[in-house]
């Protein structure tokens, strides 16, 4: 490099440019997949009496992975009436036997921990470090939590039994398959519920090899059953006369269909639907972990994540420092391979997300929105989408009122509390919000004001099952996690 190169580089390219790069770090362990999947029925391996298949792709690199039965309406009726026959033996169980499987379940889910992470990673597209480190440890986390519930449910509302509700009917989506199984699960088997679950028809693996781990755990046949197939599949779910209770998280058109097919049914419900979370920063906050926050916020899980902090919302006195901090460390960002240990944004989950974010990026510059990307080479095959950020962003842009589901970030900016407020509450979705602020009593304000299920404080994403989450609006009802989600399980007599 000459002298005259050297001393025009500046020092940011020298960290984080091209000049130096990562070797790659590729995850080796096998995900153990089998090449067809039956479904699981009353504890056994059953062929679809459909007798279809359909096949699921990597978003990876798009070659398939699996063959995954269709269910059809006859396949979720025997998976019901092998729920319905496997209860009474379940829910009279005591707590503490039904907790001993939970305890299993979980030990079984850590011992194989680094197979799940590379089969969720395999099927959904999110980087290895996430499935590692995130989605296999909380899934296994939630059924510890959940166990320790089983034999204390008589504690759980003083002078109150918690009774069992029945056969429980559950969809859950793409974006989280592993995780969402195990918010599904654990509670509803705490609570002495047995359960007709379905995973979304792009991500049925994880869900599917956690059969074996129920098998494993001795689990008792009939307690859980998987139907795997697309929405005509999740319909006969919710339908089945069978089901006392139905517990979707998924789109908030779904969700309605859902809430409309079950008016007048006694069914009880819960929905955790779409979001438009505002992450808010105040001029007070420590600004690089703020920074680290929107990072961590929209693009952790390539921003597919119902509560994602996909508006941010950014006092107008330290607006342009923030925004000059948050496209540097964009610039750091690994996009890439989802199965490298150092890649931060992994694959777009599927073609039809792709477009969909493609589409509102592509209406955000036609509506005179300014977009950021940073330089960064996408691999050819698979779907990856560069990281994106838009400035000089109106409330009434698409991109500041849709939900995307992708890595786009809308940057939007105020100049009181009050503003902040008005602005955040102004969509139809209530799931999450973030504030970031050194003062305490500014945080406890905000939070009470912010018309959202969960509000974070000078943190994002974080989650713990002890700790309830779900929405208000369009984003749905009902709670998942904590003492709330599990009454959402029992009836209280
Ligand atoms: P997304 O748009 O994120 O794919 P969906 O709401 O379509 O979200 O999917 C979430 C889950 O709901 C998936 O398991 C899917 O198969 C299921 N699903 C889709 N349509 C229906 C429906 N009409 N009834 C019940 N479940 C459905």
């Amino acid at each position: 490099m000459s002298a005259k190169s050297r001393t025009r580089t500046p020092a940011r390219e020298l960290l984080f440019g091209n000049l130096w790069e990562y070797d790659p770090a590729p995850e080796t362990s096998s995900p153990q997949l089998q090449d067809r999947y039956t479904l699981f029925i009353n504890g056994k391996w059953t062929a679809p009496r459909t007798k279809k298949f359909f096949t699921s792709l990597s978003p990876r690199d798009g070659k398939p992975l699996a063959d995954i039965a269709l269910a059809g309406a006859a396949d979720v009726n025997a998976a019901y009436q092998a729920a319905t026959s496997a209860f009474p033996a379940w829910s009279k169980l005591p707590g503490a036997e039904r907790g001993k499987y939970l305890y299993r379940i979980a030990r079984l889910l850590q011992d194989r921990a680094r197979e799940f992470a590379v089969a969720e990673t395999l099927d959904g597209g999110k980087p290895i470090k996430e499935s590692r480190d995130f989605d296999v440890p909380m899934a296994a986390a939630h059924f510890f939590y959940h166990a320790g519930w089983a034999d204390k449910l008589d504690c759980a509302m003083p002078g109150k039994t918690l009774a069992p509700l029945g056969v429980v009917g559950q969809i859950i989506p793409w974006n989280f398959p592993l995780l969402m199984l195990a918010w599904k699960l654990a509670p509803a088997l705490a609570c002495g519920n047995t359960v007709v679950l379905k995973p979304a028809e792009t991500t049925s693996i994880t869900c599917l090899k956690f059969a074996t781990i129920l098998q494993e755990a001795g689990l008792p046949p009939g307690v859980v059953n998987f139907v795997t197939g697309a929405g005509e599949t999740g319909a006969a779910v919710v339908n089945h006369p069978l089901a006392k209770k139905i517990a979707f998280t998924g789109s908030t058109a779904v969700g309605k269909g859902i809430q409309r097919a079950l008016a007048g049914t006694g069914k009880k419900l819960t929905l955790e639907l779409g979001g438009k979370a505002a992450n808010i920063i105040f001029e007070d906050a420590a600004i690089d972990q703020a920074v680290e926050g929107i990072v961590n916020g929209i693009f952790f899980n390539q921003g597919h994540v119902c509560c994602a902090g996909s508006r941010l919302l950014v006092q107008e006195s330290i607006a342009s420092a923030v925004m000059q901090k948050l496209k540097i460390r964009l610039r750091s960002l690994r996009v890439g391979d989802p199965m490298d240990k150092n890649t931060d944004i992994g694959a777009i989950h599927s073609l039809k997300q792709w477009e969909k974010i493609d589409e509102l990026v592509k209406a955000g510059v036609a509506e005179g929105a300014e977009l950021y990307q940073p330089p960064c080479a996408l691999p050819e095959d698979g779907y990856y989408y560069a990281p994106s950020i838009f400035t000089n962003v109106s409330l009434s842009h698409r991109i500041a009122r849709e939900e995307i589901f992708g890595p786009v970030l809308s940057v939007l900016t105020f100049r009181t509390p009050e503003e902040a407020v008005e602005k955040a509450n102004n969509t139809p979705y209530g799931l999450s919000a973030g504030v970031w602020t050194d003062k305490g009593s500014l945080a406890m304000k905000m939070a009470a004001e912010l018309k959202a299920g969960v509000v974070w404080a000078n943190t994002y994403n974080k989650f713990d099952p002890t700790s309830p989450f779900g929405g208000f609006k369009e984003s749905g009802f009902g709670r998942e996690g904590g003492k709330q989600g599990l009454l959402e399980y029992a009836e209280l007599i």
